[in-house]
């Protein structure tokens, strides 16, 4: 070999030993990119998961406020129950609906009537014809009233009828009246 090929070997393998560098520069730097690519990538995922934690734990709060809310009403109505028990009221038992023309023969069992009162009982009493007016009346009667004519009345027996507590001006007015009727029948 002479000088000239030797020279030309040693720029081949420079250049080979260059290229190889290079190669592996691109390849490091390729890497740098993949890993920093990844890192940010891990970085997006962790801030997500972050964010996504604080708002669960958020909501997970909010709800665990509400749920301690129902158990403290559901605690107070259970012992204003248990008052009422211990106070020695007893709950009527539940009306049960009936579900079908079967079960409401059972349950739906009719209210005991009512008992029938008795029926009234009217003492028959005898009438008889008053002495002064011929209106039927109880026998042995001092006076009567008169139909639909509350200050009027009809005086049989004076005396008896003072007696019984008649005002004596109603009583004298009744008999003013029934001498004017027996006039007034006798001049027909
Ligand atoms: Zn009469």
């Amino acid at each position: 070999m002479n000088s000239y090929q030797e020279k030309q070997i040693q720029e081949t393998i420079e250049r080979s030993l260059e290229g190889i560098k290079r190669e592996a520069k691109r390849r490091e730097e390729t890497q740098r990119e993949r890993e920093a690519e990844n890192a940010a990538s891990q970085l997006r995922q962790w801030n997500l998961a972050q964010k996504n934690l604080r708002e669960a734990r958020g909501y997970a709060a909010d709800a665990q406020k509400v749920v301690d809310k129902w158990n403290r009403a559901a605690q107070q109505a259970s012992l204003v129950l248990d008052s009422l028990t211990a106070g020695g009221f007893v709950p009527p038992a539940p009306v049960v609906k009936p579900t079908s023309a079967i079960t409401s023969q059972v349950v739906a069992q009719p209210k005991p009537a009512e008992p029938a009162l008795e029926s009234e009982t009217y003492v028959s009493r005898a009438y008889e014809p008053c002495p002064v007016c011929t209106h039927p009346v109880p026998p042995s009667i001092a006076w009567h009233k008169i139909e639909d004519m509350p200050d009027i009345i009809c005086v049989i027996d004076a005396k008896r009828a003072l007696m019984s507590g008649v005002p004596a001006i109603k009583i004298q007015n009744a008999l003013q009246r029934q001498a004017v009727a027996v006039q007034n029948k006798e001049s027909q």
